[in-house]
């Protein structure tokens, strides 16, 4: 197949561009590398053996857009790019619907004008907010706690009404969990800019000394050892979670969604042990307060990705803190090192 991939140079991006060139898809980045580097797209090239191709720019640009889509022809889309901080999203919540809506829009519209009626979304975990306990299955019902979140939630229902108004689009609602590790080969994974979010980056940042020591957001929650729960996923395992889901489109029409993630949740204090154990580093931690919007627990049900897809995730967290070490070992300041 032939697919353009937005957002394609970025971590959860690279992973998928690589894992369809080694399937045998013609892959198109388009990606405005706001938040990402070109360099990645180069390494993944040397990885595959095959070079995706790569247009510079942000998918709200529909002259851009319009030509990239005339030059290639694409069969499907899988649509990475967006905004994606939570915290940053509640300081400027227009920013983010501007750019999470408006490529949406300008990439459908592109979409019909030159008759191509696949895409992937790449939605979030985060739509299950605080409404029901975990396990969510794909019913659970959504809604969102932030502007990011909400984007996401938006994106969803508007791809769903795209879909019942036009027979020929099919959709893929893909909901992440939380995406670790980095390919084996050491040679692409996440490069987060400034300090860190998420967990797993600032882990591995504190094991080669860059950060101090990791603050534990809360150790009063409602789990086995007081911190939070999360189903952490190995970024190749949900990278091969877009090609089933492609696959799938490929013989179904219609509007579908799925989880993607382990179903095994784990605690923040069993990601710092996981980590110690690939690195052999101490990482000092210090509990602090919960950090505002988290919640206790989130995980999947993975049953339908499994029955439907045939999909499955099979790394472990032990696995994808050995990739990310490599990585962050081998590029302590990223892609910036090349
Ligand atoms: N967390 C933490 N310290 C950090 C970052 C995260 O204790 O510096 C905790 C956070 O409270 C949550 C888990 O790690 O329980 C995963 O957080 P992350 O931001 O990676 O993902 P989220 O699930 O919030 O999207």
């Amino acid at each position: 197949m032939r697919v353009l991939v937005t957002g394609g140079a970025g971590y959860i991006g690279s992973h998928t561009v690589l894992a369809l060139l080694e399937t045998g898809h013609d892959v198109l980045v388009v990606d405005d590398l706001s938040n990402s580097s070109e360099e990645s797209l180069r390494r993944v090239a040397e990885l595959a053996g095959r070079e995706a191709r790569f247009v510079q720019a942000n998918v709200r640009d529909a002259a851009a857009l319009d030509a990239a889509f005339a030059g290639f022809s694409p069969d499907a889309v899988i649509h990475f790019a967006g905004w994606k901080a939570v915290g940053e999203s509640t300081q400027i919540p227009l920013t983010y619907y501007r750019e999470n809506l408006g490529s949406t829009f300008t990439l459908l519209e592109a979409m019909a004008a030159h008759d191509c009626h696949q895409i992937v979304f790449s939605s979030s975990a985060t739509v299950y907010g605080e409404l029901s306990e975990p396990p969510f299955t794909e019913d659970s019902p959504t809604g969102a706690t932030n502007p990011y979140g909400r984007t996401k939630h938006m994106i969803e229902q508007i791809l769903a009404d795209a879909a019942a108004a036009d027979a020929e689009l099919r959709v893929a609602v893909l909901r992440y969990f939380n995406p670790i590790g980095a390919h084996a080969s050491g040679r692409i994974g996440e490069d987060p800019k400034g300090i860190p979010n998420n967990l797993l980056p600032f882990v591995a940042q504190v094991a080669t000394g860059r950060r101090d020591k990791l603050m534990v957001f809360g150790d009063d929650y409602p789990t086995p050892d007081g911190t939070g729960l999360r189903d952490y996923i190995h970024v190749v395992d949900l990278a091969a979670g877009h090609l089933a889901a492609l696959d799938y489109l490929g013989g179904h029409g219609g509007f579908h969604v799925w989880n993607l993630g382990t179903g095994d949740p784990k605690s923040v204090l069993d990601i710092v042990h996981a980590y110690e154990g690939a690195s052999g580093v101490a990482i000092p931690y210090e509990i602090v307060a919960r950090r505002p919007g988290d919640v206790a627990a989130s995980y999947a049900d993975v049953t339908r990705a499994h029955k439907e897809l045939g999909w499955q995730a099979r790394k472990s967290v032990e696995q994808a803190c050995e990739d990310t070490f490599r990585w962050q070992s081998e590029n302590p300041d990223g892609f910036a090192d090349s």
